[in-house]
């Protein structure tokens, strides 16, 4: 029944159709950009300003990008778009009753968003199972932050060691613990030995940065355990060859400020201790603490990692204007990977567009093509496989190289990464070793205070 003001000779326009993105990452952008023409208002909410790169991140750490070059700003990326608002804030809680969903801003106060659909894409985070208090010892790779962070750790010990005059000294803070074999593990590793082989090879006059010990540890029977085993078996033989020391079967159970130690996955479970004064971790990731308000308010399932489980077409059970997407879904075990994200993303954009085109919801459920995964071992080394294909070595380099420039995200973050890949390449120089302390505070007093040890 057409309301009297609809069937009045003056028609007023009635307001779109509020959507609420929640997360700037490749999910809520891919949803965003679907979005792009149709009738809607659109507020994407996020706690960081830019969209992240994150399959870059360690390149940031390792000096050869600069955090710009891996991010970019959302205000800018969405600056076309004129059905977004973008909104800086962090979800905090929800009432789907009343459609409402809750911010807090940076000063702690808080905002309302009124939505008729809300898309969840706010992704996971890294995971210490239990034991946060790595965090301040072992860094994870989720955030610009965090690989700041480890570019800080990285450079502060090849530093250190130049400072120190006897060789037992040096020795740990020459060695890199690296908690986890998945793709991130793996790259860490491999670009902190390129570090020391290539880049800071002459620049040192007391140390020789190329004697730096990376090791790598990992509960599995072998690295990157989620590609073919020949790959894998071809990632090894790389790691090995420029000298990264991986062991196998084994979890890191402890991490302090001067070493690991490690326990042996089997029934043995034999202790051992590495001194390493940088530690990274990248062994595993959960949901951000958001999702658990969410499944409360909800009554929605988290499965594991404390991943939301989702209908086929995305949307939280009985709730079918409320969707979650990118690596927060849990849906027939489909992995966290950037395709996965941008495809729901995309999905998810195209089902709202067509419900409010159409008038009537639109359930067609969400079907994932997998186009394939990459990973980088070490210069003019890595792996893709996809669907029958499998390549490694200088190939499998050429085609990551192309699968990366093509999904950053603008033309001059693309441009400057192309050009700084070629430089490392010919050069082995990396330009992006500035440190940073964190904030104003921390940079006025760096360093530990002599006189203030007992
Ligand atoms: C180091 C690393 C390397 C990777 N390499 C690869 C690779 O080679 N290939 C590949 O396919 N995938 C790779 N991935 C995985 C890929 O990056 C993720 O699958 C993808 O980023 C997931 O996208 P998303 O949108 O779901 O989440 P994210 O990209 O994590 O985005 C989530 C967004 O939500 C925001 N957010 C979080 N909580 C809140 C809140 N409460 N309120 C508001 N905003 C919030 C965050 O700031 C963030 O911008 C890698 C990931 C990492 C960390």
């Amino acid at each position: 029944m057409p309301s009297a003001q609809e069937s009045s000779s003056v028609r007023v326009k009635r307001p779109w159709p509020r959507v609420v993105i929640l997360g700037g990452g490749f999910a809520g952008i891919y949803a965003a950009r679907r979005l792009r023409n149709a009738d809607v208002d659109i507020t994407l909410l996020d706690r960081g300003t830019s969209h992240v790169f994150q399959p870059l991140l360690y390149q940031c750490a390792t000096g050869l990008l600069s955090e710009g070059e891996i991010s970019s700003p959302l205000r800018h990326l969405l600056r076309g778009h004129r059905n977004v608002h973008v909104a800086l804030g962090e979800a905090r809680s929800i009432d789907p009753d009343a459609k409402v969903l809750t911010a807090s801003r940076f000063d702690g106060s808080a905002f309302d968003l009124h939505y008729d659909y809300l898309i969840v894409a706010v992704g996971m985070r890294q995971a210490y199972h239990g034991h946060d208090e790595y965090i301040q010892w072992a860094p994870g790779m989720k955030t610009v932050d965090d690989a700041l962070a480890i570019r800080r750790k990285l450079i502060s010990a090849f530093e250190m060691a130049e400072s120190l005059p006897t060789a037992r000294e040096r020795r740990p803070w020459l060695t890199f613990a690296v908690a986890g074999g998945g793709p991130t593990g793996v790259e860490m590793a491999g670009q902190i030995r390129e570090l020391a082989t290539h880049s800071l090879a002459h620049e040192f006059r007391s140390i020789d940065p190329s004697e730096a010990r990376v090791l790598l540890f990992h509960g599995g029977d072998r690295v990157l355990e989620s590609f073919d085993r020949k790959l894998s078996a071809a990632a090894q033989k790389t790691l090995d060859k420029v000298g990264v020391e991986t062991h196998l079967g084994v979890h890191v159970t402890d991490v302090c400020e001067t070493g690991i130690e490690t326990t042996s996955a089997d029934e043995a479970h034999t202790k051992k201790r590495y001194e390493a004064r940088t530690v990274l971790w990248t062994a595993g990731v959960e949901a951000v603490p958001f999702a658990a308000h969410l499944a409360d308010a909800l009554g929605a399932k988290q499965t594991h990692g404390g991943r939301i489980e989702v209908e086929p077409d995305l949307t939280v059970p009985g709730h079918p204007d409320i969707w979650v997407v990118g690596d927060l879904m849990s849906l027939d075990e489909l992995p966290g990977v950037a395709e996965v994200a941008m495809q729901s993303g995309k999905y998810v954009g195209g089902r709202i567009a067509k419900t409010v085109a159409g008038g009537k919801p639109d359930r067609k459920p969400f079907k994932y093509r997998d186009f394939g995964s990459a990973a980088y071992i070490a210069r003019r080394h890595a792996l893709l496989q996809a669907g029958p294909i499998r390549i490694s070595g200088f190939a499998g380099w050429v085609s990551w190289g192309v699968i990366h420039i093509a999904f950053l995200a603008g033309y001059r973050n693309r441009f400057g990464t192309l050009l700084n890949w070629a430089t490392t390449l010919a050069t082995g120089s990396r330009r992006e070793r500035a440190i940073t302390y964190g904030d104003p505070e921390s940079a006025r007093q760096p360093y530990a205070d002599p006189s203030s040890e007992s």
